[in-house]
């Protein structure tokens, strides 16, 4: 899909104004005339919510790292779907790639957000500044438009074919498990920044919620993409709100119609919304991969960086000349109810 980095050091960012009777009072917005009410600025809240930011900046790599290893030690002990191809052929390719990723995200994707931030942060545009709200329903609702616009961005990288070729990459992967999580194009994570700003400005995102969403969003992906197998009950429960391991498998199969589905990454919402929900596929009969892509030397790190730059691989070009197809036991209904 798409990759989004460790939250940056947003730490500190000026807003000018002037302070009345000790407070400080921020410029309008068109709604807030309207209702005539007020937009305050208050520099201890602004500066505890800084401080957050800036602790979850530090507290983000080590949550990552540890829940990446015990969900690496979880998925070992219990599996959810067989292997295809060992752990260790794979885990050094897949953190190549990562590796790569994290690069592009340190040295590309945060400093643009970071810097875009701390301008918007003085402004007074955004989607979040159309209805007045408090803090906490800022927050929240900031929250949700970032989840919803990752979304529509994962969706885009399925239906542009431009796009498509770089995110190949990531669906290539025979297996699915946490090391697949950041396995990404560099480039795909390089033209990914576009999306981040245009996401910043129109949302108009502060450096705290910024920083709680990455948080959040790595969290989510590491786990989603992790082969472990929870009891089906505690998961079908979870599933009610989060994506969860078994949902985001049948995203990796090889048969169209379930790849085009569960783009969703932290609440499974917006694939409700958007009628793309399917979670009635047995994980066991999940064929993870991408039809054309099947031989082992397309898994090559060489040969994964060169892919989007290649002739790409349609069904026709398949030995046996068409896709993967389910059964019709399987079908659309019960498309909400998620099997073992
Ligand atoms: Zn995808
Ligand atoms: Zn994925």
């Amino acid at each position: 899909m798409f990759l989004s980095p460790l939250a940056p050091n947003t730490a500190t960012y000026k807003i000018t104004v002037k302070k009345q009777n000790g407070s400080y009072k921020l410029p309008k917005t068109p709604a807030m005339e309207a209702t005539n009410s007020e937009r305050v600025y208050d520099p201890e809240l602004n500066n505890t919510m800084d401080n957050f930011s800036l602790e979850v900046g530090y507290i983000a790599p080590i949550l990552v790292v540890g829940g990446f290893c015990l969900l690496l030690f979880l998925e070992v002990r219990f599996p959810l779907r067989q292997r295809k191809q060992p752990l260790i052929s794979r885990i050094l390719t897949n953190l190549c790639l990562s590796g790569l990723v994290f690069a592009m995200g340190t040295y590309l994707v945060n400093p643009a957000a970071s810097n875009l931030i701390k301008w918007t942060a003085g402004q007074t545009f955004g989607l979040l500044y159309i209805v007045p709200l408090p803090y906490s329903g800022q927050f929240i609702a900031g929250f949700l438009l970032m989840d919803l616009t990752f979304y529509y961005w994962h969706r885009a990288n399925h239906v542009f074919p431009l796009f498509r070729r770089f995110h190949n990459i990531h669906h290539i992967d025979p297996d699915l498990d946490v090391t697949t999580s950041f396995r990404f194009h560099l480039v795909e994570i390089a033209y990914s920044t576009g999306f981040r700003a245009l996401q910043v400005i129109l949302i108009g995102v502060t450096p705290a919620l910024y920083g709680f969403y990455e948080l959040i969003f790595q969290c989510s992906t590491i786990f989603h993409h992790s082969n472990v197998r929870l009891p089906i009950r505690f998961e079908r429960l979870l599933n009610k709100v989060f994506v969860t391991p078994r949902m985001h498998g049948i995203h990796h199969s090889r048969v169209r119609g379930e790849m085009n589905s569960n783009y969703s990454v932290v609440f499974r919402w917006w694939d409700i919304i958007h009628k793309s929900l399917r979670l009635n596929v047995p994980q066991l009969e999940i064929d993870i991969g991408v039809s054309g892509y099947q031989k082992q030397e397309d898994n090559r790190l060489w040969n994964l960086l060169c892919l989007p730059f290649r002739r790409h691989r349609k069904s026709r070009d398949l030995p046996e000349g068409v896709p993967p197809l389910r059964g019709r036991s399987i079908s659309a209904d019960n498309a909400g109810f998620m099997l073992e």
